[in-house]
C-alpha cells in the first residue's frame, strides 16, 4: 500500500509513528494521480507546489481533495463550467481556513457537474470522470470527482457540496461514505451557490471515522453565513468510540420500498442492511413519509428558481469568460451566459425564471415552499417513532457514460436523497455490499433530524461495523478499483 491508499486515521497514525510527513503524503498523492488521472479524469488542476507548500509548513496535516465550486486562495475555481475559464479565487471559503486550522491542507481540485447541476459529472465542461470500480460507467454526480478520487485512492479524503444528492449518491456508486450534514451545520462562505435554501458542504471518506473527523473540522458557527448556528460541535470522531445499534430504532419509510424503477440488486442490498441492523440489535420500526412523491416536484421548482437568482452574476463582467463579439453591454450579457453555460444549467435557468415570474410565483415558487413545509413536518413526526431513516441512496448502481439522456430520468438518481435535502436534516451514504450481476458498489443512507449528526456517525459506524469497511467490501467482492 501507498500513502495516497491510505484514509485520515490511518495516515495520522502513520505521522505519529514519524514513519512520513505530510510532504511523503502528497508526493504519493501526486504520484498517484499522475498516473492515474488520464484514465479516471477525477481531478481537473493541481497546484503541486502550493499543497507541498502547505505540508512542508505543517508535516503533519492531511491533504484533502476539494470539489471545483470551493474557493481556495489563488488557485482556478471553475465550477465545471466554461464560464469560469480565467478565474482565480481572491480568498479562502471557511471551510478551508477551517480544515487548515484543523490539520487538514487543500490538495488538488476535483470534477463536477457545471454549478453542481447533474448526477454523473456528464454535465461538466472540463473533463469526463470515470467510475473507478468500473471505467466504462459514471462516477455518480454532482460531486463525481470527489467520489471517483476518494473511491480510486487518488486522494486521502475530499470535500463534495450536496443540493440534493450531490454527495450522497455519488458516494454509493464509488463505495465511499458521504455525509449531507444538516443545513447550517457548515458555513457556505466561499462555497459557489447553487440552490442557497439547500446547499451544504460534507465530508467524502474512506470510512465513517474519516468522515466523522472531517466533518468536525469544516462544521461550525460563522459570522459569514447567517444560517450557522452557534451550537457547539461535538467531537464527532471520538463519540464513536464503541457505537452500536442496541436498541436503536432504524425506521424504514413505507413509501420508500415501493418505489418504481429501483434495481433489483438495490432492493436486496439494502433489505440485506435491514436485516444486519436488526442483527446488531436496532429495533426495526415502520414509519411514513407520506409527502415524499412531490419531493422531486418542488425541489425542481426551488433550486432552478434559487439557482436562477444566484448565477445572475456570471454576466461576463465581474467574473471568468466574456464574449469576444460584443457590440453594447446587453450583447455582452446575453453573448457571455450564452457561450459560457451549458445546456443543463441553461435549462435550469430558464425554469427557474419561470416559476418566479409574476403570474407563475404564487402557482408554482409559493406553493412547492407550502409542499416544503408538509415534507419537513413528515420528517419530525417519523423521527418522533424512531432515531434513524435507512433507505437505499439511489435507485440503481453506477450507469453507463452516456446512458441516460433524458433530464427526467437523470434527476431521478435523487428521488431518495431529495426529500431529506429538503427537510434540512443530515444524512450519511455508507457502502452496504456489491450488486452481484454487475459487481458495482451499492451504498445506503443513513438520515437524522437536523443537528444530530453525531447520532448519525454513530449509527453509520455501527453499520460498518456489522457490514465491514468499504475496503473489506470490495475486498470481499473481487474488486480492486482499475489501477492503471
Ligand atoms: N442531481 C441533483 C441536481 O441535479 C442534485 C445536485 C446536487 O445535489 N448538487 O440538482
Amino acid at each position: 500500500m501507498e500513502l495516497c491508499d491510505l484514509g485520515i486515521k490511518e495516515l495520522k497514525d502513520v505521522f505519529a509513528k514519524g514513519e512520513a510527513s505530510a510532504e511523503d503524503a502528497v508526493k504519493s498523492v501526486i504520484a498517484r494521480v499522475r498516473a492515474k488521472n488520464g484514465s479516471i479524469g477525477a481531478y481537473v488542476s493541481f497546484d503541486e507546489e502550493a499543497a507541498l507548500a502547505l505540508a512542508r509548513e505543517n508535516p503533519k496535516s492531511v491533504p484533502v481533495a476539494v470539489k471545483d465550486l470551493i474557493n481556495v486562495k489563488g488557485q482556478p475555481c471553475t465550477c465545471g463550467s466554461k464560464i469560469l475559464e480565467g478565474y482565480t479565487s481572491p480568498y479562502d471559503a471557511t471551510v478551508i481556513a477551517n480544515m487548515k486550522k484543523a490539520g487538514f491542507i487543500p490538495a488538488g481540485r476535483v470534477n463536477m457537474d457545471e454549478f453542481a447541476m447533474g448526477s454523473s459529472t456528464e454535465n461538466s465542461a472540463l473533463a469526463v470522470t470515470r467510475n473507478p470500480y468500473d471505467v466504462s460507467r459514471v462516477p455518480g454526480g454532482s460531486s463525481g470527482g470527489s467520489a471517483a478520487a476518494v473511491g480510486g485512492d487518488m486522494c486521502i479524503a475530499a470535500l463534495g457540496t450536496d443540493t440534493g444528492g450531490s454527495i450522497r449518491q455519488p458516494a454509493s456508486f464509488c463505495n465511499i461514505v458521504g455525509v449531507k450534514p444538516s443545513y447550517g451545520r457548515v458555513s457556505r462562505y466561499g462555497v459557489t451557490a447553487f440552490a442557497s435554501s439547500l446547499d451544504q458542504v460534507g465530508p467524502m471518506a474512506k470510512c465513517v471515522d474519516d468522515a466523522a473527523v472531517l466533518l468536525g473540522a469544516i462544521a461550525g458557527r460563522d459570522p459569514r453565513d447567517g444560517t450557522t448556528p452557534s451550537l457547539p460541535v461535538p467531537d464527532y470522531a471520538a463519540a464513536l468510540e464503541g457505537a452500536s445499534l442496541k436498541g436503536v430504532k432504524i425506521g424504514l419509510p413505507k413509501e420508500y420500498s415501493r418505489m418504481d424503477g429501483m434495481d433489483g440488486e438495490v432492493k436486496r442490498i439494502t433489505d440485506e442492511a435491514v436485516e444486519r441492523c436488526a442483527g446488531a440489535g436496532a429495533e426495526i420500526v415502520e414509519v411514513s413519509l407520506p409527502h415524499s412523491e412531490y419531493a422531486m416536484a418542488v425541489y425542481y421548482i426551488i433550486a432552478p428558481a434559487e439557482a436562477s437568482a444566484n448565477l445572475a452574476r456570471f454576466d461576463g463582467v465581474r467574473y471568468g469568460h466574456r464574449s469576444k463579439d460584443a457590440s453594447d453591454v446587453y450583447s455582452l450579457y446575453v453573448k457571455s451566459r450564452a457561450e459560457g453555460f451549458g445546456a443543463e444549467v441553461k435549462r435550469r435557468i430558464i425554469m427557474g425564471t419561470y416559476v418566479l415570474s409574476s403570474g407563475y410565483y404564487d402557482a408554482y415558487y409559493l406553493r412547492a415552499q407550502k409542499v416544503r413545509t408538509l415534507i419537513r413536518r413528515d420528517f419530525d413526526e417519523a423521527f418522533a417513532k424512531c432515531d434513524a431513516l435507512l433507505t437505499p441512496c439511489a435507485p440503481t448502481p453506477a450507469f453507463k457514460l452516456g446512458e441516460v439522456q433524458d433530464p427526467l430520468t437523470m434527476y431521478l438518481n435523487d428521488l431518495f436523497t431529495i426529500p431529506s435535502s429538503l427537510a434540512g436534516v443530515c444524512a450519511a451514504a455508507v457502502p452496504a455490499g456489491f450488486a452481484a450481476d454487475t459487481r458495482l458498489p451499492v451504498g445506503v443512507q443513513f438520515i437524522c433530524g437536523a443537528f444530530e449528526e453525531e447520532k448519525l456517525l454513530k449509527v453509520s459506524k455501527a453499520f460498518e461495523n456489522a457490514t465491514g469497511t468499504a475496503r473489506d467490501l470490495a475486498a470481499a467482492a473481487g474488486k480492486i478499483p482499475s489501477v492503471f
